[in-house]
């Protein structure tokens, strides 16, 4: 199951550590690097190829 809540947005990748984070954090969960300037995570999981 791919279930995703519409109002989680995307995650954050954290330019530090590459931990993916909510998009709702503001420092990564992982080494607290501020991800207020990081742009969330744009996959094109909907790929049909
Ligand atoms: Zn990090």
């Amino acid at each position: 199951m791919c279930f995703r809540p519409p109002s989680a947005g995307k995650p954050k990748k954290c330019p530090d550590c590459g931990a993916l984070n909510p998009s709702v954090v503001k420092n990564c969960v992982k080494c607290k690097a501020d991800l207020s300037a990081v742009k969330t995570e744009e996959k094109a999981e909907d790929s049909s190829q």
